[in-house]
């Protein structure tokens, strides 16, 4: 069980420094850099299972680099956001990484009242609906974030279930 739960990890580890070279590679195809503190932020945020806030990233960064000044920590997040490679949640002030850095698209994020955990779908559009409704102001759209609060299928489970235990 110990082993399994090391391999899992290694895993995780290896998917997580792939998206990480990933995202060094789409800044630098774009003339942009992902200096040490960026991609160390990426990092902070791409492991994390539910949207950090930035004083969450400054919590963790200072473990490995000492305290970093909260506008330097904001404008790493806002870079990131930028390329696409962040959602930033506004109803909870935070930050998720996103699942679909690659391609443009909007994205839809179900986030958990209960446990704080969120998803993202990524859709190519909503249907045209909100490209219509923006056409019709003449607004032009810079991006679409869609949060969706709810409470999440374990969640659920262990409210309908409170003797089990995930
Ligand atoms: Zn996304
Ligand atoms: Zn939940």
């Amino acid at each position: 069980m110990g082993k399994h739960g090391a391999e899992e990890g290694r895993e995780a580890g290896t998917a997580q420094r792939r998206r990480l070279d990933q995202a060094a590679e789409l800044c630098a195809k774009r003339g942009q850099t992902l200096t040490p503190l960026r991609r160390r932020v990426f990092e902070i945020v791409l492991a994390a299972d539910r949207p950090l806030g930035a004083y969450d990233v400054m919590e963790i960064l200072a473990r490995d680099r000492g305290r970093v000044a909260p506008p330097t920590v904001y404008r790493s997040l806002d870079f990131l956001v930028s390329q696409g490679l962040v959602h930033k949640v506004l109803s909870v002030n935070g930050f998720v990484a996103c699942s679909a850095s690659a391609r443009p698209h909007d994205a839809q994020l179900f986030i958990c009242g209960s446990c704080g955990s969120s998803v993202e779908v990524a859709k190519k559009s909503h249907a045209g609906l909100i490209e219509e409704e923006a056409a019709a102001l003449d607004f032009a759209i810079e991006s679409v974030v869609l949060e969706v609060h709810g409470r999440c299928h374990a969640c659920r489970l262990a409210t309908a279930n409170p003797t089990v235990h995930p």
